[in-house]
């Protein structure tokens, strides 16, 4: 299975994921002309793209998809909060916890996510080689562990430190951030309880324009990880 960044940031958000049989998409966040572009004009060689939630950075270019006859597949709050019954819908069991589901050779487990959306989720892909990818962008934390994932695609949004000297950003916008983004201590804090044995790629996704440090989260990342897992940040993109 391989993971592509298509483009990774506030300005759109979209990856690729193939298992040499199947094409599926993670999020449609830039403008339909691009993502047909980034995709070398092969949309309906997807089998799908799976949606975390409605902000448009991540979901601008859904109903483009669908009328190219590619399914979209989003949380029952995300349809809801893109107004929009043509999504699919993430399905449930009764107890509120998803259920797996199949997009071409893939099967799909999503899971749930913390950031200021109505249901946000991410996602744990299966291919047909058995490779998994554990997707969780847009979030403040994770409580998942994913074994056995091969890569990890995971939010690295900003440094604490970095946002308090970003004093020309709004308060309200860096209250934002607090409250529904990935700080790069509390991923390194989560990755050193994982077993990372599996882990190949370690992917850092939407790191914020204003608040990161590409170089300096890497190297922090790598400081966390075992040395056998290629760590690296998507490029934004788009
Ligand atoms: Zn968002």
């Amino acid at each position: 299975m391989t993971f592509t960044s298509l483009a990774s940031s506030s300005a759109g958000n979209a990856y690729l994921v193939e298992d040499g049989e199947s094409r599926l998409l993670i999020e449609c966040g830039l403008p339909f002309r691009r993502l047909r572009k980034l995709l070398g004009f092969d949309v309906t060689g997807l089998r799908g793209c799976l949606i975390t939630h409605e902000h448009k950075d991540h979901a601008r270019s859904f109903l483009e998809l669908i009328r190219s006859g590619v399914p979209v597949w989003a949380s029952e709050g995300t349809a809801e909060a893109l107004e929009s019954e043509l999504p699919e819908i993430l399905p449930v069991r009764e107890d509120g916890d998803y259920l797996p589901f199949r997009v071409g050779t893939f099967s799909v487990l999503p899971f749930r996510t913390w950031h200021d959306a109505k249901e946000p989720v991410g996602y744990l892909v299966r291919g047909t080689d058995g490779d998994k990818l554990a997707f969780a962008t847009d979030t403040v934390n994770l409580e998942y562990r994913f074994p056995g994932a091969g890569i990890l695609a995971v939010e690295c949004n900003y440094a604490a430190d970095i946002l308090v000297r970003s004093t020309r950003l709004p308060e309200k916008v860096r209250e934002r951030i607090t409250n529904s983004h990935m700080e790069i201590s509390t991923l390194c804090g989560y990755l050193q309880g994982l077993d990372l044995s599996a882990c190949r790629e370690l992917w850092l996704l939407h790191l914020s324009d204003a608040c990161s440090d590409e170089g300096r989260f890497i190297r922090a990342v790598r400081g966390c990880v075992p040395g056998h897992v290629a760590v690296r940040a998507c490029p934004k993109g788009g």
